[in-house]
């Protein structure tokens, strides 16, 4: 089964993707993760997107069609989410077209829905191990008193550099006009399901094991 997770950053796409990996051994593709991952590497695709990604705006379509393609190629285990991909409707076209080409098809499109408030409150609280990239909350989840990750005893934690109040804004406004028009696209294909984002971690699982069935 292959799904796309879409709602608007800090909505919990990637705390929802990393379950079902475990759950249902799917494959989380995350073009954030790989961007970040390209950064820290210093590639080259990696330097050019950098200021781009700090300043909360949105990669070219080229550079994240070229990095799910990559992906597509290798395995599949129970499927893919696809998790932060597509962002734009070219970005959407070419997912549809890749996933023909390899003769699957897109099963469940999951709006997550989470206001505004809260998603600032979740951003601007938000950290992930450095080694496993469990997401802790200085609100809701806070790292560990032991200081040891409880997924995997890691010891360090990390920041996104564009969990900030100024680059969440320019966020937001990339998703409300280039990602948003995706809800009425997928609507229109019959594919899309929205569910409340706000709820604990544990119900929106299982809002999302439903419609996935
Ligand atoms: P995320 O981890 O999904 O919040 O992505 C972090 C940043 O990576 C975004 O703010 C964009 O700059 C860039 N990015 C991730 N996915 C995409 C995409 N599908 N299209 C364009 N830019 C992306």
């Amino acid at each position: 089964m292959n799904i796309i997770l879409l709602g608007p950053p800090g909505a919990g796409k990637g705390t929802q993707a990393r379950r079902l990996v475990e759950e249902r051994q799917m494959i989380q593709l995350s073009t954030g993760d790989m961007l970040r991952e390209a950064r820290s590497s210093g590639t080259e695709m990696g330097k050019k997107v950098a200021a781009v990604m700090d300043a909360g705006e949105l990669v070219t379509d080229e550079i994240v069609i070229g990095l799910i393609e990559e992906k597509l190629e290798g395995e599949r285990a129970g499927g893919f989410i696809f998790d932060g991909f597509p962002r734009t409707l070219p970005q959407a076209d070419a997912l549809g077209t890749l996933l023909a080409k390899h003769g699957a098809t897109l099963d469940h499109v999951i709006e997550m829905r989470v206001d505004d408030e809260a998603l600032v409150a979740r951003i601007t609280a938000r950290s992930t191990c450095a080694s496993c990239g469990e997401v802790y909350n200085d609100l809701t989840k806070p790292q560990p008193a032991d200081g040891k990750c409880s997924n995997c005893g890691g010891t360090e934690f990390k920041r996104r550099a564009d969990d900030n109040e100024e680059s969440l804004k320019t966020r937001l406004l990339a998703y409300y006009k280039q990602t948003s028009p995706l809800i009425g696209y997928y609507y229109a294909k019959d594919m899309l399901t929205s569910v409340d984002g706000l709820g604990e971690i544990d119900a929106v699982a299982q809002d999302i094991s439903a419609v996935m069935g």
